[in-house]
This record gives C-alpha cells, structure tokens and sequence, in this order.
C-alpha cells in the first residue's frame, strides 16, 4: 500500500508545504479543455486528424454525436494565465519571486536567448512587484523588435551579450549584477536562498538605498521553481475531472526539464499515480537525466522527508518518461509543415501552438491518448506563443502562404 500523504515524512506533507508557501499567483487555477481526435478526410500528409474543442465549440454537443467515444485529450491551458508572460514560466516564479523580494531584492539579474520567455516573463512579473528587472540578452538587437524581445525591452532593462560572453553565463551574470549592485550593494544567487530560512534580516529594509541584487539563472531551472509547478498538480488533482484515484498521464514539453519534473515530483508528493512523459527539445536524455537527479536531490535537502516519505530511500529509478520529439530536429530549427499543422490547430481548436515547444507536446497527446486509453491523457499548455512572432519574421512565406 502507498502511504498517504498525511502519514509520510512524520507529517511533513507537500500539502504542508505548498499551503505554507507565499504565491505570486492569486490562484492556481487554470482553464482545462477537452478535445477530440477524429480521423481527417484530408489526403494532406500530417493531416490525418481533426479536431474539435469540446469544451468550447456548441457543435459538438458537449461530445455527442460524431465526436461520441473518439479518442480525447484534455488542455491545462497555461497560455491563458497572463497576456503577455503566459505557460510554465510564471508557474517558474510563482514561489521564487515572493521568496526574493521577501529577502529584500530590489534588483533582479537573468538571461535568456533573444525571443527568451523566460526574460520576458522575469521582465513583467518584476515590474508588477516593484522590483528592477535587468535581463541579457544573447546576440543583437533585432531590427524589428517583436515577440518576448519585445516585452524584455518594455519592462526591463535590456543589455545584448555577445555570444562569447554569453558562453561564459555565470561569469557574465555576476559581473553584470556587480555593476548594478555599486559599491555598497550585495549580489547573492537566488537558487543559494534557502527557503526555510525566511527571516528578514535587519538590512534588507533597504534602508539605506543599497541595492540587493539576486540573479536568477536562465529558464529558472532551480529547486525553487519546481514549487509553482507542484502547486499546479496539486490545484489539478482537486478537480473532479481528475478524482483523486484517476489515472492521469501528463504530457509535456522540455527546455531546462524543470517544468516536467516539478510535475513527476508533484505527483509523487501528492501520492498521485500520475505518469508524466516529457519531450526532449533541447538536450540529451543524460542531460535530462543528470537535470531530474539534481533537482530531486535539492528538493529533498530543501525539504527533507518529503519525497523519501512517499517513495522510500531505496528509489534511483527516472520520475519522468523522457521521449525524443516525434520528427527530431536540432532545437531552434522549424521543419516543413509544422507551421500549416499549427494553423490547422489553431483554426479547428481555438487552441494557438508553436512548432518550436508546444506542438511536440499535443503531436503526443495525441499519439497517447489513442492508444492509452485507461489513463486519462492531460497536455500542459507552456505557453510560447509570442515566440510565433519571432519565428514569423524568420520563416514569413510559411507564415503568408498555405490557407484555403
Ligand atoms: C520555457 C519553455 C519550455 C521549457 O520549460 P522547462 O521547464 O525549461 O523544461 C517549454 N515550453 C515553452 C513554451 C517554454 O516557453
């Protein structure tokens, strides 16, 4: 028998935990559709399917009709959580954010690539806290700033890294947070804070004027993002679409990694059996592996108890199923179709997706949800779809051409 939360780690419980944490979000919710998969009429390679948003479109019924019995897939759809700094990043900074400016942060050091979302949402979610968020970039300027550069260059300040200084990132975000911090400032690494250790020293009123600058490594890959994620499989395991003893098979995208395992993590907390598998975009499987290991490992030096309460000391076997993408491709690249497919989605579902992180995820919802059909199959929505913007300046004819 699996012990129940309430037992494990001697009344430590993720529960505790995640109710004794201070949020960034008002609420953990998130809008979850459903959708059906039906074969397509279409001769078009890569349009075998159709689909149809259930929740959404009063055609179907609710799900009568054509639609009764097919294959489905739900949406916890992220990408709704905010305009402009939407999906898994926000859910990144939901605990680390409090968690700084608690510690007195005036000032916010982080980097990403040119159309980062990550930079982005750092950007907005500072500026709404009253923090200052300084963001590098890799690269030039775009001449047309558009997309998550964009947002980075409306509410942060925005400083260009050549990529030789960009290889070197720690370095580069130390030296950068220096210069912000003067000389009677301080510089510290967000991931060093512990989170128990909460109290407000006496010099971080800022009363003085100095400045506390922390830096936030690029894509929040730290113990402290996987709280926000973990709060999301707690808020999604609460709904009555998903009962408590449900078989739910989450499917999700992967940059850093962090998203998917805060997700496996959650669940194996929470005392769920949830599977999650978890789309490789930017990286090796040992990477990926070595990334849940570490992760895992500070979680359970954070908050001792709480993961080996539910699995037992004796586990080395991988939370996450980590999969290659169904047409592999060097990250960054945009293979041919994948734009027209998105479109096809966008315009059947309502739902926007982008060929550079969520379609790989809803290409195997898809593939599951017909095959698997004793577990419920749920895709996280990460969000992304401002990089649409970047990408429509790269590939324009892909974007101008193909409709009927
Ligand atoms: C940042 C991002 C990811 C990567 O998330 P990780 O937690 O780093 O794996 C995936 N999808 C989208 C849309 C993103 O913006």
């Amino acid at each position: 028998m699996r012990p129940t939360p309430a037992l494990a780690a001697g009344g430590r419980t993720v529960a505790n935990l995640l109710s004794a944490t201070e949020w960034m979000l008002p609420s953990p919710a998130s809008q979850v559709h459903t959708i059906s998969v039906l074969p397509s009429q279409s001769p078009t390679p890569g349009h075998e399917f159709a689909f149809s948003n259930l929740t959404t479109s009063l055609g179907n019924g609710g799900g009568k009709g054509l639609a009764a019995g097919s294959p489905r897939f739900h949406v916890v759809r992220d990408d709704l959580l905010h305009p402009l700094a939407n999906g898994n990043k926000p859910r990144k900074l939901d605990a680390l954010l409090p968690l700084l400016r608690c510690r007195g942060a005036t000032d916010i050091v982080t980097c990403g690539g040119c159309q980062s979302a990550h930079a982005a949402a750092v950007a907005v979610h500072c500026a709404e806290w009253g923090i200052r968020p300084h963001i590098l970039l890799r690269g030039e300027q775009l001449d047309i700033p558009t997309g998550y550069n964009l947002i980075s260059l409306m509410f942060g300040n925005v400083t260009y890294a050549s990529r030789s200084v960009y290889a070197q990132r720690d370095e580069m975000l130390y030296e950068h947070a220096t210069k912000i911090a003067g000389s009677n400032g301080t510089v510290m690494w967000a991931a060093d804070i512990i989170g128990e250790d909460l109290v407000v020293d006496e010099d971080t009123t800022d009363g003085n004027g100095s400045r506390r600058v922390m830096i936030v490594k690029e894509g929040a890959g730290s113990v402290q993002a996987l709280l926000g994620v973990m709060r999301l499989v707690e808020y999604l395991s609460g709904l009555t679409l998903f009962g408590q003893d449900e078989k739910v098979h989450i499917v999700v995208d992967s940059g850093t990694g962090t998203t998917a395992v805060g997700l496996a993590l959650g669940a194996v907390c929470l005392g769920l059996q949830w599977r999650v598998t978890a789309v490789m975009l930017a990286d090796t499987l040992e990477r990926y592996r070595q990334q849940e290991k570490s992760l895992v490992s500070d979680f359970e030096k954070l908050y001792p108890g709480i993961f080996h309460g539910m699995v037992g000391n004796d586990t080395h076997c991988s939370l996450v199923q980590w999969v290659e993408r169904f047409s592999p491709r060097r990250f960054g690249k945009v293979l041919d179709g994948e734009i027209v497919m998105c479109r096809h989605i966008a315009q059947q579902t309502g739902i926007l997706l982008d060929p550079m992180y969520t379609l790989s995820a809803w290409e195997h919802a898809v593939d599951l949800c017909r095959r698997d059909s004793e577990a419920k199959v749920v895709m996280i929505h990460t969000g992304g779809t401002l990089g649409l913007f970047g990408l429509a300046q790269r590939y324009s004819p892909q974007f101008t051409t193909g409709s009927d």
